[in-house]
């Protein structure tokens, strides 16, 4: 890959397919993939990713909402797509797309259906989510009955697929609580069919659900973070590779004497002669301000080199006193080193966090390593 001459998010498209195949081999053969490409494929380019996921195979995507399912259909994507988080103000949006929404309550269920029978719908594929313990979205039991007969009346839908959300499937400590929810959603599924007659796709696991739990992979498994080179396990990361390379550029280089300052507030105060380095990134693109004053840290020509003072909107200052480097020099935020998850880790949050949280104004170029 060429050097960065500017602040570019690199997606790599191998790193992509590596990570893909990786999480396909815990997979029995005839299990269908879910690539959940919602929050712009988690941070990288939805449109980019999922047209490498169809051609690595897989049957589904998952956006939160529509809009993240219309980009891929304005780039001629036509995979299914459901959308994991639709509000009845977005139904129609869903359906003119040929997207499909997820139906997560008594009174979802209601209003699209009147919804589908007023817009002359048939057998129109809804997924059903339910609610086993992480308190978010979903049916509950109670509601098997309520569902099977208003499904069951109609003619305008057909449930697609059924489904339920780990709440810590990648938290070995929480191994039973998972274990009652895979339960729960058994059960719930095999009434749901029962009373139906006819069997929906049936999916639980995201990305440490595959890991941990593959017994319970049913018909298909939706996963994230996995395909973007995250496992939520150190271990797991190892196997992965990171799709998303956040680089940037030396701009400027100063020589900093001792008792003078660096950036806003004077944060930075130099208690001896200090090489610094401007950058062009800041917290408007994602550079999180928490990271200044020495938390976080990027590479220049594989050193470290610590964020000193505090993160501007447009800019960082890092400290390069011992590193041998230049205006232009090419410097990485994050991507294999420093890694999206170890930079999480000093600010107390998750590497999904990071990797979504790349702004659009950042320029997205896509690779293959
Ligand atoms: C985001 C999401 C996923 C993907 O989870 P990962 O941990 O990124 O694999 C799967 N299912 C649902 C319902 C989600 O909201």
């Amino acid at each position: 890959m060429q050097k960065a001459t500017e602040t570019v998010l690199e997606i790599d498209l191998n790193a992509l397919a590596q990570n893909y195949r990786y999480l396909t081999s815990k997979l029995d053969k005839d299990t269908r993939v879910m690539g959940v490409v919602k929050a712009f494929g988690y941070g990288s380019d939805s449109v980019a990713v999922a047209k490498e996921l169809v051609i690595l195979g897989v049957s589904y995507f998952a956006v939160a909402y529509p809009d993240e399912g219309i980009s891929l259909r304005k780039a001629s994507i036509e995979t299914s797509i459901l959308v994991l988080h639709p509000l009845p103000a977005t139904f129609k949006k869903i359906t003119d797309s040929c997207m499909e929404p997820a139906i997560y309550s008594r009174s979802m269920l209601t209003q699209f259906i009147d919804f589908a029978e007023k817009s002359g719908l048939t057998d129109f594929p809804i997924h059903l989510k339910f609610n086993t313990g992480l308190n978010r979205l979903g049916f509950i039991a109670d509601d098997i009955d309520f569902i099977a007969e208003k499904t069951t009346a109609t003619f305008s839908v057909k449930i697609k697929s059924m489904f339920t959300h780990l709440a810590a499937s990648e938290d070995a400590a929480e191994k039973d609580f998972t274990e009652s929810q895979l339960g729960q959603f058994k059960d719930i599924s095999e009434k749901i069919i029962n009373k139906i007659g006819y069997k929906p796709l049936l999916h639980t696991l995201n990305t440490s659900g595959v890991l941990n739990y593959p017994e319970a992979q049913y018909d298909m498994v939706r996963t994230g973070i996995g395909l973007y080179g995250f496992g939520n396990d150190p271990e797991e990361n190892k196997n992965l590779k990171p799709v998303a390379t956040l680089k940037t550029v030396i701009s400027q280089i100063h020589t900093v004497k001792k008792g003078e300052t660096v950036g806003y507030n004077r944060a930075f105060k130099a208690s001896e002669t200090t090489k610094t380095a401007t950058l062009p990134v800041g917290h408007a693109d994602g550079i999180k301000r928490i990271f200044g004053n020495r938390k976080g840290w990027v590479t220049v020509h594989g050193k470290k080199a610590s964020i000193i003072g505090n993160v501007c909107m447009d800019m960082i200052m890092i400290d390069v006193t011992s590193i041998d480097c230049d205006e232009g020099d090419e410097v990485i935020v994050f991507g294999e080193n420093p890694s999206a998850d170890e930079l999480s880790k000093v600010i107390n949050t998750i590497p999904y966090e990071l990797i979504t949280g790349v702004s659009q104004r950042v320029k997205r170029v896509i690779c293959r390593k």
